[in-house]
């Protein structure tokens, strides 16, 4: 019988079905990342979320702190950070 947290239900619940595997990584990708600092590959897996959830709206500094914070101090990731963006802006319209 599976093991199935609150948490996973809270953020499965009410979530178009699009959403399904994004909050599946973040969920995976959070849970070895609370409590330190992200390394730049780790930021730039999450990235695409991170990008995929400011596009939707939601707010990524919130859901992603970790991402966010990383953001702020690492030059680097901005840019990608950026150049995601863009792209997926591109996608959209
Ligand atoms: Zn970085």
């Amino acid at each position: 019988m599976p093991i199935a947290t609150n948490d996973m239900n809270a953020f499965s619940k009410g979530q178009p079905s699009h959403h399904h595997n994004l909050w599946r990584k973040l969920l995976r990708m959070l849970s070895l990342t609370r409590e330190r600092e992200l390394t730049c590959s780790e930021a730039q897996e999450l990235m695409d979320s991170y990008v995929e959830l400011e596009l939707a709206g939601e707010n990524p500094q919130t859901i992603l702190p970790e991402v966010a914070q990383h953001l702020r101090i690492c030059p680097e990731c901005r840019e990608e950070h950026d150049a995601l963006l863009k792209i997926l802006k591109m996608d959209e319209g």
